[in-house]
């Protein structure tokens, strides 16, 4: 047994293209207490993560630590 999941086909608010929350991602979901399904597909998910991680990385140079040596 899976424990219940099964493939959904769900359409990304993204970029409007129909792709699959698999079973195995279901399952990482449910893991976390996710109640909702993703909203984005695998590719917008990533862009949108790195846009996360940019705006972080740039928050960072913002407020240095240590500075380059000449
Ligand atoms: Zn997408």
């Amino acid at each position: 047994m899976t424990g219940g999941f099964e493939p959904k086909f769900l359409i990304c608010t993204e970029c409007n293209e129909e792709f699959v929350f698999t079973v195995a991602a279901q399952e990482y979901f449910a893991e976390r207490g996710y109640t909702e399904d993703p909203k984005r597909c695998k590719t917008c998910h990533t862009k949108y993560k790195k846009a996360l991680r940019d705006q972080k990385h740039n928050h960072v140079i913002d407020h240095p630590q240590y500075e380059f040596p000449e």
